[in-house]
C-alpha cells in the first residue's frame, strides 16, 4: 500500500523560504522519484500558492492547508474556505491539529464541522487524533481516541471517505523529540484502525492511518514498518528539504 508522507510547516516560512524549500523538494522528487509514496506539504496560508507552483508537475506530490472554516464565505474574520485554499492550489487540509485543539481551543465538535465541511467541498482531509500524556497515564488512550474519532467523523458523508486520512499523533510527542516507541505507536493504532472500522464501516479498514511526532530521518523506516502505520505526519523534520527528502525515501 502507498505510504503517505507529509510535512507540516506551521508558523514558518515566508514566501521566499517556502518557495526555496518547496523547489528543493521538488529536485529531490523528480532525481529519484519514490516509490509508493504520496507527499503533501502543509505550508502557512500565504505560501500554498508558492509550494503548489514549486511542486507542479511532481505527480506524487500536492500541497495542503493547514486549517479551514466551515462555511462556504461570510462574516468570519481571520478565516479561511475550503474554496479559498482549493484556489490557492491546495487538494488537501488538516483538521484537529493537536496544536489547533490545545493552543486554539478548537472542540472536537468544531472539527467535527471542519471534517465534513472540507470534505463535502472537495477537499482531502487528514483529521488529526491523540491524547495528552496525562491522557495516556491515566489510562485514558482509547477512549480519548474514540472520542475525537467520533466527534471528528460524526456528520462525514459514506461517499467522501475516500478522501479521508487520519493522523495519530501523541500530543506529548509533538515538537518535543519524544517519540513513541514501536508498542506505544503500534497499539495506538491498533486502537484507532479498531475504532474506525466501528465508526465508518469496512471503508475504515482502507483510511489511511499516519503516525506523528518527532519523526526524523532516523526513526522514520522503523515507524513505517508498523502494522497500521500507512504513512508519517512531520513537523520539524521537514522544514529542511534534504531531511524531509530522507524520511519520503525511508
Ligand atoms: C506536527 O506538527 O504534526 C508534528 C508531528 O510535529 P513534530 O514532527 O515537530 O513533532
Amino acid at each position: 500500500m502507498q505510504k503517505i508522507i507529509a510535512a507540516n510547516w506551521k508558523m514558518y516560512k515566508t514566501r521566499a523560504e517556502a518557495r526555496e524549500t518547496a523547489a528543493a523538494l521538488a529536485r529531490h522528487l523528480k532525481e529519484k522519484q519514490p516509490e509508493g509514496r504520496q507527499v503533501i506539504v502543509y505550508p502557512p496560508f500565504t505560501a500554498i500558492a508558492e509550494v503548489a507552483a514549486a511542486l507542479e508537475g511532481v505527480t506524487c506530490a500536492a500541497a495542503g492547508g493547514q486549517d479551514v472554516y466551515p462555511a462556504a464565505e461570510g462574516a468570519f474574520t481571520g478565516e479561511i474556505s475550503p474554496r479559498m485554499l482549493q484556489d490557492a492550489g491546495a487538494s488537501w487540509v488538516l483538521t484537529g491539529h493537536s496544536e489547533r485543539r490545545h493552543v486554539l481551543l478548537e472542540s472536537d465538535e468544531l472539527v467535527g464541522r471542519k471534517t465534513a465541511f472540507a470534505l463535502a467541498q472537495g477537499l482531502s482531509v487528514m483529521l488529526c487524533i491523540g491524547e495528552t500524556l496525562a491522557e495516556r497515564e491515566s489510562g485514558q488512550l482509547r477512549a480519548v481516541l474514540q472520542r475525537q474519532l467520533q466527534a471528528g467523523l460524526a456528520e462525514i458523508a459514506p461517499a467522501d471517505v475516500a478522501r479521508l486520512a487520519v493522523a495519530y499523533e501523541p500530543v506529548w510527542a509533538i515538537g518535543t523529540g519524544k517519540v513513541a516507541g514501536p508498542q506505544e505507536a503500534g497499539e495506538a493504532h491498533a486502537i484507532a484502525r479498531e475504532l474506525l472500522r466501528e465508526i465508518i464501516g469496512a471503508a475504515g479498514e482502507s483510511t489511511p492511518l499516519l503516525y506523528g511526532g518527532s519523526v526524523k530521518p532516523g526513526n522514520a523506516a522503523g515507524l513505517l514498518a508498523l502494522d497500521n502505520v500507512d504513512g508519517l505526519l512531520v513537523g520539524g523534520a521537514s522544514l529542511d528539504a534534504d531531511s524531509f527528502a530522507q524520511i519520503i525515501f525511508a
